[in-house]
């Protein structure tokens, strides 16, 4: 099929995949009084994002939470929907270090060097402020020193991004903390939200809630290709590689810069053990320089309420730019279970029984924020000959940042869009 025609009456939009970036974006411009309708090549709406009932408890299959804020309690409430936030026991987080979990992973000297930055932010900004260009570990290796930089940044990003420090682009990343404050109200609850019944539950709200404002779904409708300038502004949801497909005739320099951008392969296995881990809290990261195989762990039991119906369950992450397993994506069901094994009784230092798994396969998740798409992105970004490409790969990944760029689109749209 090729792109669409508009629906009667009105000013008409339409949007290509119904994953949480399409979805979003649908909530905003029906708001703003456009008519929407959204393509999805799947049965189903939520792209990467699904819960799964399984008999030991929840399983997210890709985010398990977005960092709340103003627009996402706006997005709740408007869609009637409670607003779950973490378990007191989730403040605690680890990050592995010489054989063991830590919470604070740095030395004294470690630890100066990053007070000495913090001042630097505030007094002397320019000095640490990322340059053009500069990768995430030259960047931080700058002004936070080597440390920091392996044990601190480098495992927070890793449980982020699942980057190469040495390739991701450090302005895409820390550029916004160095930016002028946007006077944004703040959230009631701090820290990282879901819904009661997993993220799956905030997909089918909203949808429920679009369909009721009059939002048209087509599920199981491929868009193939856009060929020629579309009659009504377009939104492309989907993720850079297909959106590379969809424009490859009609703009091709946008779709090449899409095609350039790098998507890595993630593996999540949710698993259900007897016994707890020795530390309990949000989870665990592993530095890639403490060489481990997993990327990290999250503790299901001590992050929100009601995720495990029996024994604990813990969702483990492998894979990313520095992938420690070889043929990760090949390996089967029983060889993954026994990885986590391996790495949770190294980590934890236990004996541990896996009772039950459940393993999310991802060949091409997550982009790679490197300086090549921080180059790409002008070429990405904005409406231009009545098409606009939003998604994880368009400036930030994470969902509460993907709504707040959604917010920013029926301003776009009306600004720049053409109907005719
Ligand atoms: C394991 C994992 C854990 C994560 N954890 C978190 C987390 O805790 N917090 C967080 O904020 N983020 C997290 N993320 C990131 C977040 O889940 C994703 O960035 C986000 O879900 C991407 O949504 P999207 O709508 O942009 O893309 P997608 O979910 O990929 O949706 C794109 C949609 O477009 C459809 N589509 C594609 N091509 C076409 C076509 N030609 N025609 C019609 N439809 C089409 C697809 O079928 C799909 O439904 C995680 C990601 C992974 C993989």
């Amino acid at each position: 099929m090729s792109a669409p025609s508009p629906i009667d009456g009105g000013k008409p939009v339409t949007i290509i995949g119904a994953g949480f970036s399409g979805l979003v974006t649908a909530f905003y411009l029906v708001r703003a009084g456009f008519r929407v309708q959204i393509h999805e090549r799947a049965e189903r709406a939520g792209g990467l994002i699904a819960t799964k009932k399984e008999s030991f408890g929840l399983v997210e299959t890709a985010a398990n939470g977005l960092l709340n804020s103003a627009y996402v309690e706006d997005l709740f409430s408007t869609i009637d929907l409670p607003l779950e936030p973490t378990l007191k026991e989730a403040r605690r987080r680890y990050i592995f270090r010489d054989g063991e979990p830590r919470r604070w992973p740095l030395s004294f000297g470690g630890t100066v060097s990053v007070i000495w930055f913090v001042l630097r932010s505030i007094f002397f900004k320019a000095l640490v402020r990322p340059r053009d260009g500069e990768t995430v570990s030259t960047w931080a290796d700058r002004v936070l020193g080597e440390e920091a930089s392996r044990y601190l940044v480098s495992a927070a990003l890793q449980g982020i991004y699942a980057g190469d420090p040495s390739r991701m682009s450090a302005s895409l990343i820390f550029g916004r903390f160095f930016q002028p404050k946007k006077m944004a109200s703040k959230p009631n609850v701090r820290g990282t939200v879901t819904a009661p019944e997993g993220m799956g539950q905030l997909i089918e709200k909203l949808k429920t809630y679009l369909e009721k404002t009059g939002v048209e779904f087509h599920l199981q409708s491929e868009i193939e290709s856009v060929s020629e300038k579309p009659s009504h502004p377009l939104v492309i949801a989907t993720s850079a590689s297909q959106a590379a497909v969809l424009l490859k005739e009609f703009d091709p320099v946008r779709a090449d810069a899409c095609a350039s951008v790098e998507l890595l392969p993630i593996v999540a296995v949710t698993v259900s053990t007897a016994r707890p881990p020795k530390t309990q809290g949000f989870g665990c990261l592993f530095p890639p320089v403490e060489k481990r195989r997993a990327l990290g762990v999250l503790m299901n039991n001590f992050i929100f309420a009601n995720r495990a119906t029996r024994g604990f369950c813990e969702n483990w992450i492998f894979g990313g730019a520095l992938n420690q397993v070889p043929d990760l994506l090949k390996r089967s069901d029983q060889e993954i279970v026994k990885l986590v094994k391996e790495e949770r009784d190294a980590a934890f230092a236990t004996n541990s029984e896996i009772l039950d798994a459940s393993i999310t396969r991802w060949p091409a998740a997550l982009p790679h924020y490197t300086t090549e798409l921080e180059k790409a992105l002008p070429k990405i970004k904005g409406l231009r000959q009545n098409v606009l490409l939003i998604g994880n790969y368009v400036g930030t990944i994470g969902l509460a940042k993907i709504l707040e760029s959604a917010a920013t689109v029926p301003d776009e749209i009306s600004e720049k869009g053409e109907w005719s």
